[in-house]
């Protein structure tokens, strides 16, 4: 599979996970808010990644993590990251079967 960026002809190799910590809270991973986004690329388009173009006021993204949050401490987006999940790990297989499971996703 080709990477998702437009007129990039390299091979996808990874997705990114959003991670998002709680106000105040801890930057370990697993206290973060994790989100993995089915959009599969290079390694190089994924340094080139910019959160803040994925976390506008209106975005669906940031919506879905409010959601995940609901109930919880309250997110704090400004410390939010990008994490690296490699399209062969476990993580994103388990990912895309979670994803095929769901009517209407994939
Ligand atoms: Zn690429």
């Amino acid at each position: 599979m080709k990477c998702a960026h437009e007129g990039c002809q390299k091979e996808a190799s990874c997705a990114p996970k959003i991670c998002v910590p709680a106000v105040n809270g801890p930057l370990e991973e697993s206290k973060t808010i994790g989100l993995i986004l089915s959009l599969k690329i290079c390694q190089l388009h994924f340094d080139e990644l910019k959160i803040k173009d994925f976390l506008s006021p209106t975005s669906d993204l940031r919506r879905m993590v409010e959601i995940v949050a609901r109930g919880k401490a309250e997110p704090d987006f400004e410390r939010a990251w990008f994490k690296r999940v490699l399209l062969i790990s476990n993580e994103f297989g388990m990912f895309e079967r979670a994803q095929a499971g769901r009517p209407g996703g994939g």
